[in-house]
């Protein structure tokens, strides 16, 4: 029996899997076809979510540098302010996707995780105690490797979605897009090359300079039925849709990667079956509007890993495992659909004119214009609970706020890093009963006492490891709906696997 991880894909949501099984100690095994990082990661926005959840282990700082914030947000491309009251963080970031790849990859790394590039999974067996999963490596050699679990992250046509027989749902591409990075002279570029465009015909434009001579473009067209797959593109396509879509001709005179892109709309039927887990594109797919794309495969990984992580180490409470789908596969549905109604918003352009109009009218109203940037960044995702009458945080996440403590200046992100869960006191110690509750978790879970703050509308919060709330209270105090959550999300020792009891109380001044 081994407790080995596979992860089959070093996409964002392969590598942060791979990050957070890292950061909990276990076995894992990243298994990837191209033998070294991509170029060609077509992203270059991460929205509040994926930077949130960065954040909290650690990984933000260094990103941070040579990324900038978008000064608006958008829904369908009708525009709106960026302002985000609440959340000392920016709604999106400009970063490139290769960027995240490359510093996730190192962090993996960094934390024991395996990596086999250059080999791709081609089989997979599951049964009751594993999966054996058959690889082929670039010579055409094959091997098998064993695993306890299989994670597929392995993008939109994934190996491992379809040798499982899961259904990948939903509607077929209603554009087609170009997307690369081209030699140009930047001096040779114009006003409608530069930025995000919204065409008068429903379709988008985006280009940006990235280095001296080096540009991103990407476009998405409605009605254009792109050549076939197997015809490659080249600079001459990019130039006639360019034109299309911006009137000017692009002058660009080589090409360091360029790929044609469908715009479909699927959601997985499941997000696991036994012991096999999708997670991102693999698991739902859409048009990536507002940084969705890497932002729900993130969130995915991050949802996943601490659960794979406590069932390994023998500290899980029955059917934690199962919450991943769960509570993932109606966040996979909901970004699917919020995407079709932005998509449905720019076409047909003459059409959705007046609609689109109404739109920006209503997003001047504060509240309408927060509804539509949380239920873009992420934000909005709140996870059902059991509990009746459950606090509103339940489920939600907490802003990143600032907090004091006896031991100083912390942080909500700070918190979460080493990947424990957190039970909050904002009360100044009054709440002490509460800890109690914790006996026999110390190793899962940190007590921390802190002054209260506005930004947290509670008076206790518990926290789980992924950063969500598993259980809050105001001033009535709850012990038994503490009780009730601990127990739903952590689990005491049963054997002897697992590591040693550790116990941090943070206290008030
Ligand atoms: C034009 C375009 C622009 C985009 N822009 C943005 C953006 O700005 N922001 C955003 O958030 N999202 C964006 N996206 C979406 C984003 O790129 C994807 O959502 C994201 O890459 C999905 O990550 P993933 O890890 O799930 O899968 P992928 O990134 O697709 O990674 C899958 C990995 O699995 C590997 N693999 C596949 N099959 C196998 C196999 N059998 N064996 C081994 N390895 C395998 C692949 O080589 C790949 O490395 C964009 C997408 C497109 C098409």
């Amino acid at each position: 029996m081994t407790d080995k991880v596979i992860i089959a894909g070093a996409g964002p949501a392969g590598l942060m899997l791979a990050c957070e099984l890292g950061l909990f100690g276990v076995d894992a095994v990243v298994v990837e076809r191209t033998p070294e990082p991509r170029i060609d990661a077509p992203g270059v926005a991460v929205n509040a979510t994926t930077i949130e959840l960065l954040d909290q282990r650690g990984l933000m700082d260094e990103l941070r540098e040579g990324a900038f914030p978008l000064p608006t947000e958008h829904f369908g491309f009708v525009f709106m302010e960026s302002a985000n009251p609440g959340r000392p963080h920016e709604n999106t970031l400009l970063l490139l996707q290769q960027r995240l790849e490359t510093r996730l990859e190192k962090r993996a790394r960094e934390l024991g995780v395996e990596f086999r590039r250059g080999v791709e999974l081609t089989g997979i067996r599951p049964d009751e105690d594993g999966v054996t999963v058959e690889l082929r490596g670039a010579d055409g050699a094959t091997e098998e490797l064993r695993g306890s679990y299989l994670v597929g992250c392995d993008g939109r046509e994934s190996v491992v979605r379809t040798l499982s027989g899961i259904e990948f749902e939903g509607v077929d591409a209603v554009f087609h897009g170009i997307v690369g990075e081209v030699e140009i002279e930047h001096s040779e570029l114009q006003a409608e090359h530069i930025g995000v465009h919204h065409r008068p015909t429903g379709g988008h434009f985006l280009g940006a300079p990235l280095e001296p001579g080096l540009f991103r473009v990407m476009s998405a067209e409605f009605g254009y039925e792109p050549p076939a797959d197997d015809v490659p593109v080249d600079l001459e396509e990019l130039r006639e849709a360019t034109v299309r879509l911006t009137g000017v001709d692009l002058k660009a005179t080589g090409i360091r990667w360029l790929t044609r892109y469908p715009n479909t709309t699927r959601n997985a039927e499941r997000y696991s079956q036994g012991r096999v887990f999708l997670a991102g594109d693999a698991a739902h797919v859409h048009y990536p509007f507002n940084g969705q794309g890497i932002g729900t495969g993130v969130h995915d990984a991050v949802n996943l890993g601490w659960k794979l992580a406590a069932t390994l180490r023998g500290r899980a409470p029955k059917g934690l495992l199962d919450t991943y789908h769960a509570e993932r596969h109606p966040v996979g549905q909901a970004a699917c659909d919020n995407v079709r109604a932005q998509v449905s918003l720019c076409h047909p352009p003459q059409e959705m004119a007046p609609l689109r109009a109404i739109i920006g009218e209503l997003t001047k109203f504060d509240n309408v214009r927060r509804y539509l940037l949380d239920l873009v960044t992420g934000l909005s995702v709140r996870y059902p609970s059991d509990q009746e009458d459950a606090h509103p945080l339940t489920g939600r996440r907490l802003p990143h706020a600032e907090l004091v403590t006896a031991d100083g200046a912390t942080s909500i992100p700070a918190l979460l890093r080493a990947g424990q869960g957190v039970l909050l006191d904002l009360t100044g110690g009054l709440a002490t009963p509460y800890t109690a509750e914790t006996e026999g978790l110390e190793d899962q879970v940190t007590i921390v006492f802190a002054q209260a703050t506005p930004c947290i509308e509670a008076e206790a919060v518990l926290l789980r490891p992924d950063g969500h709330v598993a259980w809050a209270a105001d001033t009535d105090r709850d012990p038994e709906g503490l009780r009730t959550a601990l127990a739903t999300w952590f689990a005491a020792p049963t054997a002897c696997r697992g590591a040693a009891p550790r116990t941090h109380v943070s206290r008030l001044p």
